[in-house]
């Protein structure tokens, strides 16, 4: 199991980093290998970190028009208050399925109620 969160590091900066048993590497913009620098982030808060992973993920794992729900079905927008209804699907990397009507089928809304905080359990 890999056990994704924002970790303090021995310097006391922190950064966005997996788990997997005994290992630990930051990923994501965090990740040496996407950093500009190719060094691995230092952010000053677990907040801090935790936005970088969620542009991260924005900005290479969402795909805002994945799909139509098929037989022109149209499920209510998933935005509290919002009375349309959508036939489109919006993807967030491989499993997590977003319902938003056009209006707010944009990256501003979808960042805006994904969380990246807490710790993510995944295989
Ligand atoms: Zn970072
Ligand atoms: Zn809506």
């Amino acid at each position: 199991m890999n056990y994704d969160q924002a970790r303090q590091v021995k310097d006391g900066s922190w950064n966005y980093s997996r788990q997997n048993d005994e290992s630990i590497w930051p990923i994501g913009y965090c990740s040496s290998s996407y950093s500009d620098t190719n060094k691995t982030h230092k952010h000053k808060s677990k907040e801090e970190a935790e936005q970088c992973y969620k542009k991260f993920i924005m900005d290479t794992q969402l795909v805002l028009d994945a799909g139509k729900f098929g037989d022109g079905e149209l499920i209510k927008c998933e935005i509290k208050d919002c009375k349309e209804s959508t036939d489109t699907y919006t993807r967030i990397g491989s499993f997590i399925i977003r319902k938003y009507c056009n209006t707010h089928r944009n990256i501003k809304t979808v960042s805006e109620n994904y969380s990246v905080s807490g710790v993510s359990i995944h295989s």
